[in-house]
């Protein structure tokens, strides 16, 4: 049994980040920018008025101004400025030259051609210098998770295909003869696939290309068939039959067919028999098949792992501090991920830790990590959880 430390460790070592592709921007929000970016020009490109109004060169209250002209968004005054003109102007325009500052509409009196300005003037000049949002040298720093905020960026810097990490495939095998899948009518002695569609939907959140594969049943033949339907996946999931019972075979399927063990076993509560090595070209995890167990491990390792596959760094996810609301009692030798609600007055941790209790976990929003002989701990301590 290897502590949750070097298990991320160890994983980290048989990750290798995916490949770059080049995808369209409206295809960019929710990858991972692999490449800086760089703005080829300045915006705004020219001074451009901030308001409607009146672009002058000097003004102050009582001043009159014969109006020469027009500068809207898209269409510039082509001319300049001179003392007692004024140009009308628009939000976007550019600024003529000659002008120093625009008279907000609001602040001025019309008559025909001409304008007189009012008593209290605003003091902004409202023009936006070019180059004010980006220069033309602008970056876009890489590694970097894209945004819809950064795809809009990236329209303005008139950058319409973006490189990006390709998703990692991800083929989930659940193992079971007692499973069937949602939807399906189970017998007397079956229920439903659960944390493999937890999983699914984790990977999706994460960037990934999961697969479901079809369910493998508890015996050799059908794990090397359903194992011979991995393809080209960078990572193979395993869901069950990880613990050492007759029933559990995945690590002696996956060994026979060429898995290079690199741990079996951590020291951590839920998620004690999760493994992981090498197949081929994949990388493979088998996670225990006990729902929450499952999911724990899902949040814990594989988010970390995709991560890195997406090229953002081999690092744990990020954890945060806060206070207990009510007292949790001392830990056992392992790492405890003890499902817990995070409210206004801290983190209360859920009565019912068992691993099978899926209704606790969808109920939680946050793990709550006791390490190896935590003591008890009152109220009001800080301790260190994972958001979920
Ligand atoms: P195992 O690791 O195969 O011994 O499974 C431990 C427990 O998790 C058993 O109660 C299984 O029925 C259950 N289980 C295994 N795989 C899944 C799955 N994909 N979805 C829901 N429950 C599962
Ligand atoms: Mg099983």
């Amino acid at each position: 049994m290897i502590p949750v430390a070097e298990a991320l460790d160890r994983l980290f070592a048989l990750t290798t980040p995916c490949g770059i592709e080049e995808v369209p921007l409206q295809e960019a929000s929710g990858r991972v920018l692999a490449a800086p970016l760089r703005s080829s020009r300045a915006q705004p490109p020219f001074p451009a008025s901030a308001m409607d109004g009146y672009a002058v060169v000097s003004g102050k209250p009582g001043d009159m101004f014969r109006v020469i002209g027009e500068s809207a968004a898209g269409h510039r005054f082509d001319g300049s400025v001179g003392a007692g003109e004024a140009v009308r102007i628009f939000t976007g325009a550019p600024v003529p030259a000659g002008a120093t500052r625009i008279i907000i509409q609001e602040d001025v009196i019309r008559d025909g051609d001409q304008i007189t300005l009012r008593d209290q003037l605003d003091s902004s000049t409202y023009i936006r210098p070019a180059g004010t949002d980006f220069g033309p040298d602008s970056e876009i720093p890489a590694p970097r998770l894209l945004g819809p905020n950064d795809i809009a960026l990236m329209a303005a810097m008139n950058i319409a295909r973006v490189p990006v990490r390709r998703r990692p495939i991800v083929a989930l095998i659940s193992t079971g003869d007692e499973l069937v899948m949602p939807g399906e009518q189970p017998g007397p002695d079956q229920i439903i696939v659960s944390n493999t569609f937890g999983l699914h939907a984790l990977l999706r959140d994460l960037g990934a290309e999961p697969r479901l594969l079809p369910i493998a049943r508890d015996n050799v033949d059908s794990l090397r068939i359903v194992f011979g339907l991995v393809e080209d996946a960078d990572l193979v999931i395993t869901i069950g039959g990880a613990s050492v019972g007759d029933h559990d075979l995945v690590a002696d399927v996956a060994a026979e067919l060429g898995m290079e063990q690199s741990f079996h076993k951590v020291a951590m509560r839920p998620g004690k028999p999760l493994m992981s090595g090498r197949m081929g070209s994949a990388m493979m995890m088998g996670l225990p098949g006990n729902p929450v167990s499952a999911m724990v491990c899902g949040h814990v390792f594989v988010a970390p792992v995709i991560r890195a596959m997406l090229g953002l760094g081999a690092a744990a996810m990020p954890t945060m501090q806060v206070p207990l609301a009510a007292p949790v009692g001392a830990n056992g030798p392992r790492e405890h991920y003890m499902r817990a609600v995070l409210g206004p007055d801290g983190l209360v941790a859920a009565e019912r830790q068992d691993s099978s209790l899926l209704s606790v976990l969808g109920a939680a929003n946050a793990l709550l990590i006791r390490p190896p002989h935590d003591p008890a701990r009152e109220t009001g301590e800080i301790m260190r959880y994972l958001p979920l």
